[in-house]
């Protein structure tokens, strides 16, 4: 069924560092859409791995993990809550342990499985912007419009920098550089849904873009697609 502009679905995938989260979320204010941000639903549940001490390689302790957790997102005002069990998460899943975690537990199929259910559940009525690794590829292949951020590495590193200074400032630019990196490469690399480009998604390099540049350049994209 043809959805109408008020109830698109719009994927935004890239690497770590392009600007996705930013212009998703703007995107969406603008659009009067929902975000979701599904990095935070990986990285909520490695936090509760890792407070429960388990083994980030061991998938089927991890399913019965994300089979006995309920993971939700808010919205207050301008910034999203992530609850996990009914407890407000938000402040700790962007710590350095906790992304490199997500990073790992998002590798397993069955994990995977689970979080893609919830996320398509929560897009039922339409009207959002989902931002990820596999959104246009796997969660969502028939959104409206795809988009696929990326930019150069020191840009991403920079912006990951500032970014951390209001979490953990311990972590210089070219560590940065190491850590994206690895982490992209984890992403691109692992044989359940990898991170890749969808073919129909349009690019979109952010390196040297304001994110009000980014987001006319994707509301143009959408509003070309709802005339066609
Ligand atoms: O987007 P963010 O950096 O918060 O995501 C944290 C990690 O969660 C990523 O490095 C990736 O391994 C995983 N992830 C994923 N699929 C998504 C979103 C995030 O595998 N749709």
């Amino acid at each position: 069924m043809r959805r109408t502009m008020d109830g698109f679905i719009i994927a935004v995938d890239g690497p770590v560092g392009a600007g996705k989260s930013t212009a998703a979320r703007l995107l969406a204010k603008r659009l009067g859409y929902r975000y979701i941000d599904s990095g935070a639903m990986y990285r909520a549940l490695a936090w509760k791995a890792l407070q429960a001490g388990l083994d980030l390689d061991d998938e089927q302790c991890l399913r019965r993990l994300v089979d006995e957790t309920c993971i939700a997102l808010e919205s207050v005002g301008d910034r999203e809550r992530i609850l996990v069990d009914g407890e407000d998460v938000s402040g700790h899943i962007r710590k350095r342990e906790v992304e490199q975690a997500s990073s790992r537990i998002s590798t397993h199929p069955d994990v995977r499985c689970v979080m893609v259910a919830h996320q398509r559940r929560m897009a039922v009525h339409g009207g959002i912007v989902m931002d990820g690794r596999d959104i246009g590829t796997v969660v969502f292949p028939d959104a409206d419009v795809k988009f696929y951020l990326t930019a150069r590495l020191e840009v991403r590193a920079n912006r990951r920098h500032l970014e951390l200074q209001a979490v953990d400032n311990t972590r210089g630019v070219e560590e940065l550089v190491e850590e994206i990196t690895a982490r992209d490469a984890r992403d691109m690399g692992r044989h359940a849904s990898p991170l890749r480009k969808a073919d129909e998604a349009v690019t979109i390099d952010t390196s040297d873009l304001r994110a009000s540049e980014v987001i006319d350049a994707m509301e143009e994209e959408i509003r070309r697609k709802a005339a066609s």
